[in-house]
């Protein structure tokens, strides 16, 4: 029998996971600049978290959830996206009690029972931002710079930044009402998923990826023609910070997000030479979670984005993402005297910070070498009989391909 990884996962391996390193570290570098601490919350929910904060009538509730029972019967889910596990932390742990504003950051693997295609997996790496605690049209321009500042720290440019205001509850009522109107006479035209989201939640009828529906939603009625004068004054006031700190922008009426509890201003981060799955991150304003989650009213933005789509994009236009780790030492040993030694020797050279590897199997000088090469080793120390009685080193340096001889580093080794 052989194994594979369960369809929709990969493993990411050490000719990638550097590249997944770097992604992470400067994200996290990132991070710490605009103040955010990191919290890691487990993989595993209760699944009502998600059917009470996405709505049981979302697609991740629906149909991409991965829910189960433990042996005790307990329904738990394997968490499909962030914010809902940083806000059930968020009030269970009462984060609130100690700042007014809580800056939490945070990474790992999240769940989809989604059909697999490029760029999209059933277990894939997000990262995300969440601050809680403001209605401060400040933090949502603030969540935005930060995705810039990621973005360009990784020396990727050529993303749009597309925004909009998704309303309140004051003001959506009224605009749901306007699009039940604009698509009741379509009604027949729209896919099954649509007809029941007119009942359901018109809203995400302009989500439908289905292209007669997308066809359809193109001239339905925009939030923003519906937005009550709060929701109006803050999405100008976010406007104002960007333009105030030089980021560009697109409003789009058709950004909804998916989700019950994003209110005012939502946003995505848009690669468009990814076709189809294009967006690299996407956030908003979700003032109606916490409460929803069983917490007291507390407003809160944040931004989540996904590592595979930004890999690709970064790929794509040749971004710098360094170089796979390489090792300093590669120890060689000729003979019964060196290969006794050799383990202090390699201990030494570690305990001094130099990555060094040995292989005490003694194989042939070339093999040697060879090895030395695929591990990308800056050198190769070589000790044998006449190095020994001299207490010298022959170091081969890898890249330039020559070789001297350097002292023994301890001589009580
Ligand atoms: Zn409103
Ligand atoms: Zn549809």
């Amino acid at each position: 029998m052989k194994f594979k990884a369960p369809r929709g996962t990969y493993d990411i391996l050490p000719s990638e996971s550097w590249k997944w390193q770097h992604l992470t570290d400067v994200f996290r570098r990132t991070a710490a600049l605009f103040g955010f601490e990191e919290i890691v919350t487990p993989v595993l929910e209760q699944s009502d978290l998600f059917e009470r904060s996405s709505g049981e009538s979302s697609d991740i509730v629906q149909k991409e959830m991965y829910r189960f029972q433990d042996r005790k019967g307990r329904t738990l889910a394997l968490r499909p996206e962030g914010t809902a596990p940083v806000v059930r932390s968020f009030c269970e742990h009462h984060l609130d009690a100690a700042a007014r504003l809580t800056r939490l950051y945070y990474i790992g693997p999240m769940f989809r029972y989604d059909r697999p295609q490029a760029g999209r997996y059933r277990q894939f790496y997000q990262y995300g931002v969440e601050l809680i605690g403001s209605h401060n049209p400040y933090y949502d321009a603030e969540i935005i710079a930060f995705e810039c500042a990621f973005l360009q720290n990784l020396g990727f440019n050529d993303y749009e930044l597309h925004i909009n205001s998704v309303g309140c509850p004051c003001c959506v009522p009224d605009y749901e009402a306007a699009l039940s109107a604009y698509f009741q006479p379509l009604k027949d035209e729209l896919c099954e998923d649509c007809q029941t989201r007119l009942i359901k939640n018109p809203r995400r009828i302009l989500d439908c990826k289905i292209a007669h529906c997308r066809d359809l939603s193109r001239s339905a009625p925009v939030i923003l023609d519906h937005l009550d004068e709060d929701c109006r004054q803050h999405f100008s006031e976010v406007k104002s910070y960007l333009d105030n700190i030089g980021i560009a922008y697109t409003i789009d009426p058709r950004i909804v997000r998916g989700l019950d509890y994003y209110t005012h201003t939502a946003f995505e981060f848009i690669y468009p030479a990814l076709g189809a799955q294009n967006t690299i991150a996407g956030g908003g304003r979700y003032n109606g979670l916490i409460e929803q989650v069983g917490g007291r009213s507390i407003p809160a933005v944040g931004i989540a984005g996904g590592f595979e789509r930004l890999l690709l994009a970064l790929e794509r236009q040749s971004a710098d993402l360094g170089s796979r780790p390489a090792l300093d030492i590669t120890l060689i040993t000729i003979g019964e005297t060196a290969q006794k030694m050799a383990p202090q020797l390699i201990h030494y050279l570690r305990q001094t910070g130099c990555s060094t590897i040995w292989d005490p199997e003694k194989p042939s000088l070339k093999a040697a070498f060879k090895a030395a090469d695929a591990q990308k080793s800056r050198y190769a120390y070589i000790i044998g009989d006449d190095e020994i009685a001299q207490l010298k080193i022959t170091r081969k340096d890898m890249i330039a391909g020559t070789q001297d001889q350097i002292d023994w580093p301890d001589s009580s080794l």
